[in-house]
C-alpha cells in the first residue's frame, strides 16, 4: 500500500523559491571581485537565476549538460548555481588552486559546455583555452564597464548576457535523482575523480545541515561561508542558507585575516565556516591587534583536523563556539559534526575539550562503521582504529564515467580513505588518512594527534608530521614545524612540551624547523610534497649509529 501524500520532488530550485517567498527581503551581501560591497536579496537572486536559466537555454544548454564555474563566493556565483540547476543542467565547480593541467583535465573530463569565470581567472583561462574544445562560451562574472579585452571564445560580461532575456521562465520539471552539481576530488593520488550530486542529495543534505547540532542555522542568523563554493560543494551553504532564510555574507576573493575580520564585524556575522588555515590567519590578526568578535557565535571548522588549541582559543578568548566537522567531496560533503551530547554533562574542562576536538557523530542520512583490513567491523570503544566507511543518502555510489570502478563494499559502504576511532557515544575521531598514518614497529601512530599537540605549543604556528624510514622500527615520526613570527625555539623545547601528553613511543624522533609547510588546493597539509622534500632525510640517532 502506498502512502497518500503528494509527490514533491526534492529539487534545488524549490530552495530558492522558498527563500524568495518566505525570506525575500533577506540580504545577500558580497565583497565583489571589482572591489566594493554589493547588496541584493533572495527575491532578486531568484529573479536573476531565472534569467540565467533562460539565457543558458537560449545558448543551447540542455538537460544534463555540464556548466562550469571558476569563481569566488559572490552573489553572481550564487545565482549561477540556481540558474544552472533550474534548467536541469549541472554546475561543475572548478577549483582555481588546482594545477592548470588538472583544471584542463577536469573541464575536459566533465565536457563542460560553458564557463562562468571571475575577472581574476581570465589570464589563466586565456592560456588554457586552446586545450578546452568543449567550452563554447566564456561568461565573465562582471558588467560591461569592468570587462577587459580578452581572447576568450565568445566572451561576454555576465550582466549583458543575462539582460538579453526577461526572466519569464519556468524551472524545468525534474526527477529528484537528476544530477545537479559536480565537484572533482583533488586526487592526491591518480587523476581527479568527479563526484555527481543529485538534487535530492543537495536538498536532504541541506535539511540535515541547518539542524541545531549541525550548522544551527535560523532566520535570525547571518552566515558567512569563507569556505569557497568550489571546495566540496561549498559545504552546501548555497542551499542551506536560503533554506533557513539566513542572511548571507559572501567574502569574494579576499580570504585574508584583515578582510575576513572586517566582514565578520562590519556585517554582524553570527555563523561562519572554513578550513583551519583560514582561522589561523584570522586568529593571528586578532591577537596581533587586540581585536574581539562582537556578534559571531559559532564557527564550523573542517576540511582538516581542527587543533584542540584553536577550539579552546575561539571558545575561551573570543566566546565563539566551535563545531568541528568532518566530510569529503564524496559526501555532499558533511559526514560528521561534533555536538557535545548530554552523556558528557558531568565532564570536566579537559575532557570536554577532548570531546570537542573529535570530528563528532554522524547526522541523520549518514551511517558509519570502522573496519580492519579484512573488512571486519571494529568496536566503538574510542581506542580501536580502523578504516572509516560510510553509507547514506548523501554519499557517492560511483564516480563520473565509472572512474575507479566499483567503489562500495558488499553492504554498500564507501571507504573514506580515513582511519578513525568511534567512542561508545558515537563520536568519531579521525586519526589519520590511511596513507599518512605512521607505522612504527607494526603499531600505528596518528600524525594528526601529534600535529594537534605540537600546535598547542605557544611558539608553534603550524606543524606537520610524516613517517620517515627507520632501520629498526620501519618508520618513525618526524615533526616539521613553522614557528610563529619572530619566535625561536629548540627541538628539545618542543619535544619536552609533548612528552607526558602522549605515549612515550609516539614522541617524534626529530624536529625540523621550516619557513613554510606546503598546502593542497583545499588548504590541507600536502604530505606527499613533504615526504618528497624529506626523502633523503636521516634521523640524527640513525646517522650516529652509522
Ligand atoms: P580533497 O579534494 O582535498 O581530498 P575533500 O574535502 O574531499 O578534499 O577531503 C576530504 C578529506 O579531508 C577527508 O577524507 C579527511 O581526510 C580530511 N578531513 C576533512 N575534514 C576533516 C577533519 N575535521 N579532521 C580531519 N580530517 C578531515
Amino acid at each position: 500500500m502506498l502512502g497518500l501524500m503528494q509527490d514533491w520532488p526534492l529539487l534545488c530550485h524549490r530552495v530558492i523559491d522558498h527563500a524568495a517567498i518566505q525570506h525575500g527581503r533577506r540580504e545577500i551581501v558580497s565583497r565583489s571581485v571589482e572591489g566594493p560591497l554589493h547588496r541584493t536579496t533572495y527575491a532578486e537572486a531568484r529573479q536573476r537565476a531565472l534569467k540565467v536559466a533562460q539565457r543558458l537555454e537560449r545558448e543551447g544548454i540542455r538537460l544534463g549538460d555540464r556548466v562550469a564555474t571558476l569563481a569566488w563566493n559572490t552573489w553572481r556565483h550564487f545565482e549561477t548555481w540556481y540558474g544552472i540547476t533550474g534548467l536541469g543542467a549541472v554546475y561543475h565547480t572548478v577549483n582555481p588552486r588546482l594545477f592548470p593541467e588538472q583544471i584542463a583535465y577536469i573541464i575536459n573530463h566533465a565536457e563542460d559546455r560553458l564557463l562562468f569565470l571571475d575577472l581574476t581567472f581570465i589570464p589563466l583561462m586565456e592560456k588554457l583555452q586552446p586545450q578546452l574544445p568543449t567550452i563554447r562560451r566564456y561568461v565573465v562574472l562582471t558588467d560591461a564597464a569592468h570587462m577587459p579585452e580578452t581572447s576568450l571564445r565568445n566572451a561576454v560580461p555576465y550582466e549583458d548576457w543575462i539582460s538579453e532575456v526577461d526572466g519569464d521562465f519556468r524551472w524545468v520539471p525534474l526527477d529528484e535523482n537528476a544530477a545537479a552539481g559536480m565537484c572533482y576530488t583533488s586526487g592526491t593520488t591518480g587523476n581527479p575523480k568527479g563526484v555527481v550530486y543529485s538534487h535530492r542529495s543537495n536538498v536532504l543534505h541541506s535539511m540535515m545541515a541547518v539542524a541545531p547540532d549541525a550548522f544551527d542555522l535560523s532566520v535570525r542568523d547571518t552566515i558567512m561561508p569563507v569556505v569557497p563554493f568550489f571546495h566540496a560543494n561549498g559545504w552546501s551553504i548555497v542551499f542551506s542558507a536560503p533554506m533557513a532564510g539566513a542572511r548571507l555574507v559572501l567574502p569574494g576573493p579576499k580570504l585574508d585575516g584583515v578582510s575576513v575580520y572586517e566582514l565578520l564585524e562590519g556585517e554582524r556575522v553570527t555563523m561562519t565556516a572554513g578550513v583551519p588555515t583560514v582561522w589561523l590567519t584570522l586568529l593571528s590578526h586578532m591577537e596581533a591587534n587586540g581585536l574581539k568578535l562582537s556578534t559571531l557565535r559559532r564557527v564550523l571548522i573542517g576540511g582538516s583536523a581542527c587543533p584542540r588549541a584553536m577550539i579552546e582559543k575561539f571558545e575561551e578568548q573570543y566566546g565563539v563556539q566551535v563545531a568541528h566537522a568532518w566530510g569529503m567531496t564524496e559526501m555532499n560533503p558533511i559526514g560528521s559534526i561534533c555536538a557535545v551530547k548530554p552523556d558528557y554533562a558531568a565532564a570536566d574542562r579537559e575532557t570536554l575539550f577532548d570531546v570537542k576536538a573529535k570530528q563528532g557523530s554522524a547526522p541523520f542520512t549518514v551511517e558509519m562503521k570502522i573496519v580492519d583490513d579484512d573488512g571486519k567491523e571494529l568496536p566503538w570503544d574510542g581506542k580501536t582504529f580502523g578504516r572509516l566507511m560510510v553509507r547514506g543518502a548523501c554519499v557517492a555510489r560511483a564516480y563520473f564515467k565509472g572512474e575507479g570502478g566499483d567503489i562500495l563494499d558488499k553492504d554498500g559502504f564507501f571507504d573514506t580513505g580515513d582511519v578513525a576511532t568511534i567512542d561508545p557515544y558515537g563520536a568519531m575521531q579521525i586519526t589519520d588518512r590511511s596513507k599518512d598514518v605512521i607505522k612504527s614497529g607494526g603499531e600505528w601512530i596518528s600524525s594528526i594527534d601529534l600535529e594537534n599537540l605540537a600546535v598547542g605549543h605557544p611558539k608553534v604556528a603550524e606543524a606537520a608530521v610524516i613517517g620517515v624510514k627507520h632501520p629498526k622500527w620501519g618508520e618513525r615520526p618526524l615533526l616539521v614545524v613553522v614557528l610563529k613570527k619572530d619566535q625561536s625555539a629548540t627541538k628539545d623545547e618542543i619535544l619536552g612540551f609533548m612528552q607526558g601528553k602522549i605515549a612515550k613511543w609516539w614522541v617524534p624522533d626529530d624536529v625540523v624547523f621550516v619557513d613554510e609547510i606546503p598546502h593542497t588546493a583545499t588548504g590541507k597539509i600536502q604530505k606527499t610534497t613533504l615526504r618528497e622534500q624529506f626523502k633523503n632525510y636521516t634521523f640524527p640517532s640513525v646517522a650516529a649509529a652509522g
